[in-house]
């Protein structure tokens, strides 16, 4: 049986081994959600549906925009799940940041004409290897053909920490969709990775050549033989563990696993069998979503 990994498998799993056992062993719900993700959420979401207006030649005005993004965030915000964790900041804070976000995207890119879009929220599936061992997927922000013909593999970021460029340079996450945007193009395309920094309003780019992307494979395969071979799964406490969603459940926070878990039933859930991935392998499919009605614009 083979699974399928993605950027955020990988890096549960050179986190904290106990989250990775939660989450992709034991196919545990997360109890909370951080209030950062809360909005990255909502942020991604109104700008796929800005993208898909622009597509149809229905360009909504910044107040719609605004207006469509606070009644989602009411609709979806739940006082008893999703957790503030820096003292302090409160839910309008965050809603705020959510508009800033939208709104430096919003005021830089109008009419949206400089490119062409090319995927919304695309998944990517591909092999790193030859027969098909080791696959990986994830989903693209946005696919795009910029005007001078590059492919522009797009990634919108809301937090306010900007990586240097050399951290851009060595970023694991849009290199590994490099390699499934190429199998879906072609491998003679040039493609450029790029970050939005919504709410500094910064772009960032880099780029990866055929023997980076080929290193990059490599350590890839080595990473997903030692998660193959692990068995002991310990929590290791971080920076991060006030964000984490098995927090209440960590065995290092006093928690355990609560008696209503199946965890028969949900660690064959979290697997993807061999049949699942040679119906995805090197393919890029778009998510099947319904389109928006006009009378929803905003
Ligand atoms: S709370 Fe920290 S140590 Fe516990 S599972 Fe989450 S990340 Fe790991």
């Amino acid at each position: 049986m083979t699974e399928i990994y993605s950027h955020s498998r990988l890096s549960t799993f050179e986190n904290c081994r106990k989250k990775f056992e939660f989450r992709y062993v034991l196919g545990l719900p997360e109890d909370s959600e951080g209030v950062e993700a809360f909005v990255g959420k909502r942020v991604h979401e109104v700008l796929e549906r800005l993208y898909e207006f622009v597509g149809r030649q229905q360009l909504p005005k910044l107040e719609q925009v605004i207006s469509r993004y606070n009644a989602n965030f009411d609709a979806q915000y739940d006082p008893e799940r999703i957790r503030i964790v820096k003292s302090g900041l409160d839910k309008d804070f965050y809603r705020a940041l959510g508009v800033r976000c939208l709104s430096n995207f919003y005021r830089r890119h109008y009419p949206f004409d400089a490119d062409e879009t090319l995927g919304l929220e695309q998944r990517v599936s591909f092999n790193l290897d030859e027969s098909g061992e080791y696959v990986m997927q994830g989903i693209v922000d946005r696919i795009v053909r910029a005007r001078d013909g590059a492919i522009e593999i797009q990634d919108y970021k809301t937090g306010s920490w900007i990586p240097t460029q050399s951290k851009l340079d060595q970023d694991r996450q849009l290199a590994l969709y490099q390699i499934g945007v190429a199998a879906e193009y072609g491998a003679g395309e040039p493609i450029r990775l790029v970050w939005h920094y919504l709410a500094k309003d910064k772009i960032c780019s880099s780029t990866r050549n055929p023997e980076e992307l080929e290193v990059l494979k490599q350590d890839v395969i080595g990473l997903i033989d030692e998660i193959r071979a692990t068995r002991e799964f310990p929590a290791k406490k971080n920076a991060l563990c006030n964000w984490c969603g098995y927090k209440g459940y960590c065995p290092a926070f006093g928690g355990q696993i609560p008696a209503s878990h199946d965890a028969t039933a949900t660690a064959t859930t979290a697997t993807t069998t061999a049949a699942t991935t040679a119906a995805t392998t090197a393919a890029t499919t778009a998510k099947t979503r319904p389109p928006t009605p006009a009378s929803e614009l905003g």
